[in-house]
């Protein structure tokens, strides 16, 4: 079928005034964003963790997008690089019931990441905080419990000492970790939002974590429970890493980085979506991909999708051990984890360590005025940028601030996520690109 003459005629009017003005185009990215978001965050990709392969769907999402826009895949013809890690699981039942009425999972409570598996009906045994300040009162309180589970109330009722708050807080840690200390398990009453995790072991008995106001934490007696846990000490997962060719023929590269992977499963039935953290961060490494595949960039360009950050930044860690390209030859990496919101502008991890980067990102925000600010902060291990900067990689870890208060929880959904900036976010980021 031919093209009609009028459509090529326009086609490359469009393209003649483009390379006329010189300077990037920018198309709205943010409905491309939202349907990734959207696909990231639904029930088929599990909350992205490590029970039913969520970890597969998603980097198998990422790798089909690399591909169509024509990436160059960086292992040896494939995108995926494998790594192992260790991972505490929760595939079946997760129900807890106390005084017989059944709690909504992951709403009232959470089981804690490393908690073991845990079934029956127990005893409960209510205390509150100052009934545990002192080693005596902990060994008679753990005597009693033999059997049972212990219910703290760990809202401080009175101000305590400094020195009351430290030997508490020893006490505390104690009941939910030491192997010196015999009974079934802890529920902690608390009034702090409930935030999910995922974890490398197990402990030795299951930690319950309840906020619920209508809850009298003194009345409860009896819990019944049925938490199914598998530990997995080799769970193979994969990063997703391709590259686009920059015009300018040098071996130089500038790497854009998200984590793909989020909680995972509580149970069959809950998911934790992660459209913030990091869908969110992904839909802006996949708006770089498009961009770029379109407008070549002058330096080769990695994209990393890595999996195994919540649980202690593995994939990264995992990519640099075993770089599939030279880590020297890295002019610059940006990291992208939580993108979602704006209201506050951004703040740059490591901007005072690369102040001259810093600076340039700061001018060209003022130049084309873009996201309300940008705010500068110094070191911070907290995500995959920390294992490039480590290996002496310039980089930076950029986040949105403002908007939304979830985080590692069910209430992190695409439904609620605003991409208030994302559109401003994501011109500025090509701007900084550009102008290595
Ligand atoms: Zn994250």
């Amino acid at each position: 079928m031919s093209t009609p003459r009028k459509i090529i005629t326009s086609f490359y009017t469009v393209l003649i005034l483009v390379w006329g003005l010189g300077t990037p185009v920018f198309s709205q990215e943010k409905a491309y964003a939202r349907s990734v978001i959207k696909a990231l965050t639904s029930p088929a990709f599990k909350g992205r963790g490590y029970v039913e392969k969520g970890d597969k769907t998603a980097s198998a999402f990422i790798a089909a997008a690399f591909k169509k826009s024509g990436l160059l895949p960086l292992n040896k013809g494939s995108y995926y690089q494998d790594f192992n890690l260790p991972v505490n699981t929760f595939p079946g039942k997760v129900e807890v019931k106390l005084n017989g009425q059944l709690l909504v999972t992951a709403k009232d409570y959470l089981v804690g990441a490393s908690s073991p598996a845990v079934h029956g009906h127990f005893k409960v045994i209510p205390v509150r905080r100052q009934d545990i300040s002192t080693d005596q009162e902990l060994n008679a309180l753990v005597l009693k419990a033999k059997d049972a589970f212990i219910l703290l109330d760990d809202r401080p009722l009175e101000k305590e000492s400094a020195e009351a708050q430290r030997s508490i807080s020893a006490n505390v840690r104690a009941l939910k970790t030491s192997e010196n200390l015999n009974f079934k398990g802890l529920i902690i009453f608390t009034k702090e939002k409930l935030t999910w995790t995922t974890l490398t072991y197990q402990t030795i008995r299951p930690v319950i974590t309840i906020n619920k106001a209508d809850l009298d934490p003194a009345s409860i007696h009896q819990i019944d429970v049925n938490v199914d846990v598998k530990f997995i000490p080799e769970y193979q997962t994969r990063n997703v890493c391709g590259m686009i060719r920059g015009s300018s023929g040098t071996d130089s590269t500038i790497v854009i980085s998200a984590h793909f992977d989020h909680l995972g499963l509580l149970g069959k039935k809950v998911y934790f979506p992660g459209a913030n953290d990091n869908a969110s961060g992904v839909a802006m490494l996949l708006s770089f991909v498009k961009h770029f595949a379109k407008q070549q960039p002058k330096y080769n360009t990695i994209f990393l999708a890595f999996s195994g950050e919540e649980i202690g930044i593995l994939g990264s860690k995992a990519y640099v051990e075993n770089p599939l390209t030279d880590l020297s030859k890295i002019r610059f990496m940006v990291n992208f984890d939580l993108a979602g919101t704006g209201e506050e502008g951004i703040k740059v991890v490591n901007g005072t360590v690369f102040r001259k980067e810093f600076d340039r990102l700061v001018q060209l925000n003022d130049q084309y005025k873009l996201v309300p600010k940008v705010e500068i902060r110094g070191e911070a291990c907290k995500s995959d940028h920390c294992r490039f900067y480590e290996k002496g990689v310039p980089s930076f870890f950029i986040y949105t601030q403002g908007g939304i208060q979830a985080y590692h929880d069910i209430y992190d959904r695409e439904e609620t996520l605003p991409l208030t900036e994302f559109d401003h976010y994501f011109e500025l980021m090509v701007r900084f690109f550009n102008s290595f």
